[in-house]
């Protein structure tokens, strides 16, 4: 029996809001931060200069104010691989163990969540 990991679920408002930024923020990757309640993610966590590279912006969230019910990151790919690169491997481990990758065309299935070792895991989205 596997156990149910600690973030197990996820708004689908969230997801919505993520593909709509993506696609805002075409050519460019868009990067937030996930919060998430009682295990469900409800909330990404915007900060300035968000709508920039993966890199700029993922250095960015070393400047995040410490909060726990940060659980981890969202990204977007502007390609149609939501597989996550060597830099998104390496700095997942940084940031929790819930990571979501969205990539074109940014629909309802354009999704996938890994944990921290880039291992695919399953979030069941929740309408709460
Ligand atoms: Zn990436």
């Amino acid at each position: 029996m596997t156990e149910r990991r600690k973030v197990w679920g996820i708004d689908p408002d969230v997801l919505e809001m993520v593909n709509e930024a993506a696609k805002e923020s075409l050519p460019n990757e868009f990067v937030a931060a996930l919060r998430a309640e009682n295990g469900v993610i409800t909330e990404i966590l915007l900060f300035p200069g968000s709508y920039s590279n993966e890199h700029s912006a993922f250095m960015q969230l070393h400047m995040l104010p410490i909060d726990l019910s940060v659980v981890g990151t969202v990204h977007s790919h502007p390609g149609p691989s939501n597989r996550p690169s060597d830099a998104d491997l390496h700095l997942f481990g940084n940031f929790g163990n819930t990571h979501i990758i969205t990539c074109l065309p940014f629909d309802k299935r354009s999704w996938r969540a890994y944990d921290r070792n880039g291992r695919e895991v399953g979030l069941e989205v929740v309408d709460l």
